[in-house]
């Protein structure tokens, strides 16, 4: 007899229990901010990816419900059908303008515009070099594509040149890469993967999601910290749910990029595009940024200071160099157990373990926003000395 449902469902989570894999949600019971509420309680929130504190603010709030009220609550098709309106248009064109590339192209998650940009891009006989600690959605894009994949390892600029000189092909050859890697928070280092690539004929796209509204000038991302913002062989991909703080995705780069994804990305063709709200909250927040720069400098200052305390302290925060700060706990249970037992002093921050990252690299991993103040974060780093000590992490 063949196995029924509810026998899969159990024997799957009753698996995952076992390897101590089994996720259970945490729910929050108020807005996404630097203070919330979980289980109950105030709690200051080193969870989120709200880097510049825009999820709940007035402004983009304002602006989703004039473009709730101007243009209705659905966009009703898919973009090549019916579902492109001026709004969409007009916003593309203020993210091709913000980024300095000649278009850009709106999806409705970094996941996939992911998808998207490397499915319409890569064909038979093009080799793909990209970084082992890539994110999830660029090895699941890659994966939907028929060309030659190879891993290079994290960062290594040396293993990159002698995989990309190995390579024969007349196709294309593409880096792939993050350009903050979002577990360990460190920066791709751009300035030398751009020119190996360019020397063994390469192109390098990039996916910026923890870059976005965090590195470069007002935050116009990493691929602009490194000047390579107009260099036609670099993709830039991102998404617009983290320091955007909304919804959605975008590829930037040339022109014909743009019309390509209009013509081949699935996400386009096949699924309903952004609604009104949502590019209406995303307006708001690249105003917002115009208006209150210094947002940006607030978010590197606590950075900088939750860093540097945490490692006097005695914590590891292993090579970060960006507003996601990961604590070494070691092997999985200490950092489900750490988190814990922060949670219990008001603090919420989610233990990682394997598989999202390896054996024995299981961490704490806190992000900073620029709406955290220091009382805030002399609270959590009194909890985070309590529950370091208790648990034999710091002396
Ligand atoms: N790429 C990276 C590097 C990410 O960290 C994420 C979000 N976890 C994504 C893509 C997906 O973005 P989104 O949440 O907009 O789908």
């Amino acid at each position: 007899m063949s196995l029924s449902l509810r026998q899969r469902l159990n024997g799957e989570l009753s698996r995952l229990q076992a390897e101590g894999f089994r996720i259970s949600l945490k729910v929050l019971e108020a807005p996404q901010a630097a203070i919330t509420r979980v289980d109950g309680q105030e709690v200051v929130n080193l969870a989120s990816n709200n880097y510049l504190g825009f999820a709940n603010h007035p402004h983009l709030k304002k602006r989703a419900m004039e473009f709730l009220d101007i243009w209705g609550a659905g966009s009703g098709a898919v973009r090549t059908i019916a579902g492109t309106f001026s709004y969409h248009q007009a916003f593309e064109e203020t993210l091709a303008a913000f980024k300095g590339t000649e278009a850009a192209m709106a999806f409705q998650s970094g996941f996939t515009a992911n998808q998207g940009v490397l499915g319409s891009l890569l064909q038979p006989g093009d080799v793909v070099i990209s970084d082992e600690l890539n994110h999830a959605s660029i090895i699941d894009g890659l994966r939907l594509t028929k060309a030659d994949r190879r891993v290079y390892k994290h960062a290594d600029i040396s293993d990159l040149d002698a995989q990309l000189a190995a390579v024969r092909t007349e196709g294309l050859k593409l880096v792939v890469t993050d350009g903050v890697f979002s577990m360990d928070g460190d920066v791709a280092p751009l300035d030398r993967i751009v020119p190996v690539a360019k020397r063994h004929g390469a192109l390098v796209y990039v996916d910026d999601a923890h870059g976005s509204g965090v590195m470069g000038e007002l935050g116009k991302g990493t691929v602009h910290h490194f000047g390579f913002q107009a260099d036609p062989d670099v993709i830039q991909v991102a998404t617009l749910s983290k320091a955007w703080a909304v919804m959605g995705g975008y590829a930037a780069g040339v022109k014909d990029l743009r019309e390509l994804l209009i013509n081949r990305a699935r996400p386009i063709l096949f699924s309903t595009s952004l609604p009104p709200a949502v590019v209406g909250a995303l307006v708001g927040a690249f105003e917002l940024i115009q208006l209150e720069p210094q947002r940006i400098e607030r978010l590197w200052e606590n950075t900088h200071y939750f860093k540097q305390e945490l490692n006097r302290l005695g914590f590891d925060t292993m090579h970060s160099q960006t507003p996601i700060t990961p604590v070494a706990m070691g092997e999985a249970e200490a950092a489900f157990e750490a988190s814990r037992a922060l949670l219990k002093r008001d603090v919420f921050a989610v233990g990682i373990g394997f598989p999202t990252v390896p054996r024995g690299k299981a961490r704490i991993r806190n992000i900073l926003t620029a709406d955290h103040t220091r009382p805030m974060l002399d609270r959590a780093l009194v909890a985070y000395q309590a529950v370091g000590r208790e648990l034999g992490v710091i002396r």
